[in-house]
Formats: C-alpha cells, sequence, structure tokens
C-alpha cells in the first residue's frame, strides 16, 4: 500500500499546474487521500491480524480437543421419535468407539454422515434388548458393499459380558437364510458380515493409539452382569454408567472425570410410594432417581454431568425435572441429554446440539 501511495503522489505532483489557489486545493485533495490510504491501509492489515488471531485461536482450540461424544439415543425401552435406544459414540485418537446399539443407531450415525460400515469397534454395557436390538442392524447394514453404507471389509469387533458370544451365535442362526445370500451374491467371502466377539471382565478392555477403555461393574438389579465404561485418552475421559442404580464401584472408577454419561429415571408417584405399581417399582430398583444420581455427581466431581437413557414412568420427560432434582442436592452443572447432542472434551466441555442447528 505505501508504493501505491508515493505512486500517486509523484503522479498528482505532477500533473499540479496552474494557480496557487489550485496548487492549494491540489495539496488538500492529497493530503486527503493520503489519510484515507493511510487509515485503509491500517484498517486492512489490523482485520488481517484479527483474522490471523481468530484463526490461531481456533486452530488452538481444535488442537485442545481430546475427544469428541455425541449421544446418539437418549431414551429407553419406550418407544419415542425423540428419544432413540441407548446408544453413545466416543471419536477419539482417529478412532470411532461405539458403546452399545440400541433401536436406531445406524439411523442417528447415518445423520452425522458416519455410514455404518465406518464403525468395526462396539462396546456393550449388558445384554438388555434396549442396548442390543441395533446390532443386527449395524453387522449387516455396515457390510453392505456399497459406498452409501460404509462397505466394512473387516469383521466387526465387539465387546461385551459373559453371554455375548451366544447372543451372536443365536443371532447368526435367526439370520442364517439372509448371512448365506449375502455371501453367495458377493461371490467372496464378506468378511464384514462377520462378528469377533470378546467378552470381558472388570479391568482394562482396551488399549490402543493411547486409548485405554476400562470397564466396572455397576448394579442393575438382577441383571449381572452389567458394566460401565470409563474412556481415557491424553488425560481426558469421559465416563458412561451403563444401567445402574446408585453404585459405589461406579464412584470408584468414574472419580475426577471430564464428562459423565448417566442413566435416569424418575416415576410418578414415587418409587417410595405404595401406589406404584410392582413393575414400576421394579423397574425403578435397577435405576437411577435424580437424587441417587446426585449423590453420584457430588462423589466424583466431573466437568460436566449428562442425562442419557432417560426413563419418565407416568409423566413427561419436562414433569419429571431431572436437572432441577438433581440440583437440589449437588450444584455442579447437570444437563439433559438430546439425541444427537455432541461434547468436544478439551480444556474445556463445548456442547452441541446438532439437532438444532
Ligand atoms: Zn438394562
Ligand atoms: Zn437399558
Amino acid at each position: 500500500m505505501p508504493i501505491k501511495f508515493f505512486y500517486l503522489l509523484q503522479k498528482l505532483t505532477e500533473t499540479i499546474k496552474g494557480s496557487y489557489l489550485k496548487k492549494c486545493m491540489n495539496v488538500c485533495v492529497l493530503l486527503i487521500l493520503a489519510a484515507l490510504l493511510t487509515a485503509c491501509s491500517s484498517n486492512s492489515s489490523a482485520s488481517a491480524d484479527n483474522g490471523k488471531q481468530k484463526e490461531a485461536q481456533n486452530n488452538k482450540a481444535e488442537s485442545d480437543v481430546k475427544m469428541k461424544v455425541t449421544l446418539l439415543g437418549t431414551g429407553s425401552p419406550i418407544p419415542s421419535i425423540k428419544r432413540f435406544g441407548a446408544s453413545t459414540l466416543v471419536e477419539v485418537g482417529g478412532e470411532k468407539l461405539l458403546f452399545d446399539a440400541g433401536r436406531g443407531s445406524t439411523i442417528r450415525l447415518q445423520q452425522l454422515g458416519i455410514k455404518a460400515g465406518e464403525i468395526d469397534k462396539l462396546f456393550l454395557t449388558h445384554l438388555h434388548h434396549d442396548h442390543t436390538v441395533g446390532f443386527p442392524d449395524l453387522l449387516i447394514t455396515g457390510s453392505v458393499p456399497i459406498p452409501s453404507m460404509g462397505g466394512r471389509q473387516e469383521a466387526l469387533k465387539l465387546w461385551g459380558p459373559t453371554g455375548t458370544q451366544n447372543m451372536v451365535d443365536g443371532f447368526y442362526q435367526a439370520y442364517e437364510k439372509d448371512v448365506t445370500n449375502r455371501q453367495e451374491v458377493a461371490k467372496s467371502a464378506n468378511n464384514g458380515l462377520k462378528t469377533k466377539v470378546n467378552e470381558f471382565e472388570e479391568g482394562v478392555i482396551y488399549k490402543n493409539n493411547g486409548i485405554e477403555i476400562i470397564a466396572f461393574k455397576v448394579d442393575h438389579g438382577s441383571m449381572k452382569p452389567a458394566f460401565g465404561f470409563r474412556v481415557n485418552y491424553k488425560g481426558k475421559s469421559v465416563v458412561i454408567s451403563g444401567d445402574t442404580t446408585y453404585s459405589k464401584n461406579l464412584i470408584k472408577n468414574a472419580k475426577g472425570t471430564d464428562l459423565i454419561i448417566h442413566e435416569v429415571i424418575a416415576s410418578d408417584p414415587e418409587p417410595d410410594d405404595e401406589s406404584l405399581s410392582n413393575t414400576f417399582k421394579s423397574i425403578s430398583a435397577y435405576h437411577s432417581t435424580p437424587e441417587q444420581s446426585a449423590k453420584v455427581f457430588k462423589e466424583i466431581d466431573p466437568k460436566l454431568a449428562v442425562y442419557t437413557h432417560i426413563i419418565s414412568l407416568g409423566m413427561t420427560d419436562k414433569d419429571a425435572k431431572f436437572v432441577k432434582r438433581t440440583n437440589e442436592l449437588y450444584n455442579g452443572k447437570v444437563m439433559l441429554g438430546e439425541d444427537l447432542m455432541t461434547f468436544e472434551i478439551g480444556n474445556e466441555i463445548d456442547v452441541k446440539n446438532q439437532n438444532k442447528e
């Protein structure tokens, strides 16, 4: 910009000829031009600097993000168009890890632009159907060798509690006609249709690319075993409670986590009310009320607690007042999860709701 300015100045000086007044006017014009050019030059360099600063901040923010957690399904066995079945996606260290595959999980993945075939690692908290019914869909849909489905090339790796291999064997028996036909049509072995099961006990069940997954037992009544998971990566972590009532083992394993994805239940009347039906009573006994969850959050002190697997018996989610009831006993940050809500864990936790963007 300064070179342009001096060129202009030279040109104008050369052309100034005539009366003193004319010269004065020309000088004035030159001064105004100089002021304008200087302002323009400094403004553009200021905005360029601002742009660079913003870009640097964005890059920093992106590099701070260690893992991304997306709620694919925040519902329970109760069918709901707003809340699909239990399923949570954790994107970390370049991997996509799926925790539970409830009703409609492949549809929620597709909404994120992720094809079923891109998922090759699935972890099950327990074997209730609301956490597993999406498994055959994920397996078969993801194996279809067309781009829109992902065309998984290798076996789906499935980590689950004791009984998982049995469930998978039964599934292959139930879908024998379909699986055999697909293998025939493919004319060569379609490994994407296979499942490699890893049944686990408590402890570290996965280590790769700096990612560590710890499974720990929780208390889901007579449904045994039932697990929660903790995912650690570069000093950050997320804990998925699985289905559980108040559990000391959950507290022990979730201490100091950045983010906890926790289940919750509320009923009208309350679980201790005699008029509550026996069915509702027994369901409530192996899940967590907001008050029980508040006790857990107090002990583990997460940066953020988010409710999922939301069960409202005899009332709406709104009337259940999950967050309000929790905050009466716990003053940390609590949110009611929604399908496709995303949490980016870095120095801070950035919350995005893709349904509302
Ligand atoms: Zn369950
Ligand atoms: Zn469940």
